[in-house]
């Protein structure tokens, strides 16, 4: 097993990704089966439990009030709805079932519906994650108590170039919610985008910061920007198309993750509908392990079922079986006292 390291510096994220390509991809390789499967990666079905009408003005998001992007707003969809969604997802092989609700934070008149759900999901044998924007301490406790495995909530960039995508929260804030997530016990998720018009550098921090949190994130998702028409970001890149990040620096990132986030999966998330079977190729030999399955996430297009099926059988892959290694292991204990040198139980 990999030793899991929280002291990683800039400099040493930095001369990562410089890397000759062949070089980081041999090292991404080699961490990756030390510690998971290399042939298996984890299916997850994403469902938007609350669409649009988000407050927060996110540049790449089509659900923000701010955007000009088409997207209705809903009400939040009723208990015994998504339980039906959850079961389909089962159905197709889903592993764990992912859940977002588009607002800035819950209401506390939201949480009774919120706590059935996780409890409805939990009880069907599925593995639930929840993003719903920041959290309070006792909002975090309330979804730890229902048996909520993960909670999604992404850093999304650097801590720089973070002002310049969002400003009606700051990076703090989401570090916050992170902190609260984790002492409540909940797995963290928490990854970001890139391609969203930031440097090489701001690709740095952005690892950097989930790498050197008190523990690292159970699971890692890498974005890559799906430009909409009428957001901020979406608009930016139609007019300069060069912007649009690079498949080998995407790899790159996905190979840094997974350097020194060794034992968290790291998922392909946003953005894959859009790589060639070759670049998804690339990014599972770099460390990928897990991608969200479905036609839709949550309101972007995705791959879809059958050229998920099509491409595993190109490339001899299967869904993962068992349990993930930081779970297998213990969690963010055994990330704690691996990050401190002691090993796992
Ligand atoms: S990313 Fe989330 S918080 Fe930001 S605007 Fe979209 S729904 Fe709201």
């Amino acid at each position: 097993m990999t030793n899991v390291r929280t002291d990683w510096t800039r400099e040493e994220i930095a001369g990562l990704f410089n890397l000759p390509f062949t070089e980081l991809l041999f090292q991404a390789a080699s961490v990756h089966r030390q510690n998971h499967p290399p042939d298996q990666v984890q299916l997850c079905t994403l469902l938007s439990i609350k669409t649009g009408g988000c407050p927060e003005d996110c540049g790449y998001c089509s659900q923000s009030v701010k955007a000009d992007s088409g997207v209705e707003a809903t009400k939040l969809m009723d208990v015994q709805a998504v339980l039906q969604s959850a079961a389909q997802a089962k159905d197709h092989g889903s592993q764990r079932f992912c859940m977002g609700a588009a607002w800035r934070n819950p209401k506390d008149r939201d949480m009774p519906a919120i706590v059935e759900i996780v409890k409805g999901v939990r009880e069907m044998g599925m593995e639930t994650c929840m993003t719903l924007g920041m959290l309070t301490e006792k909002q975090a406790d309330m979804l730890a108590e229902a048996g909520l495995d993960y909670y999604n909530h992404n850093i999304d960039s650097s801590p720089e170039y973070y002002e310049r995508v969002i400003s009606t929260r700051k990076f703090e804030e989401r570090i916050e919610t992170l902190d609260h997530v984790r002492n409540s016990g909940i797995n963290v998720c928490s990854g970001g985008i890139v391609g969203m018009g930031e440097t090489r550098d701001d690709r740095v921090g952005f690892v950097h910061t989930l790498a050197t949190l008190e523990a690292h994130p159970e699971s890692v998702p890498v974005n890559a920007l799906v430009p909409v028409k009428g957001t901020v970001l979406g608009d930016m890149l139609h007019d300069t198309p060069l912007a649009k990040i690079d498949d080998i620096e995407f790899v790159r990132t996905v190979a840094v993750a997974r350097i020194t986030m060794p034992m968290s999966m790291v998922r392909l998330s946003a953005g894959r509908e859009s790589m060639s079977d070759a670049t998804q190729a690339l990014c599972f030999m770099a460390g990928a392990n897990s991608i969200f399955t479905g036609d839709k996430l949550l309101t972007a297009p995705n791959a879809g079922d059958d050229s998920d099926a099509a491409l595993f059988e190109r490339l001899g892959m299967t869904a993962l079986q068992g349990e993930e290694p930081m779970r297998a292991c213990g969690g963010q204990a055994a990330s704690k006292q691996m990050a401190e040198g002691v090993p796992a139980e």
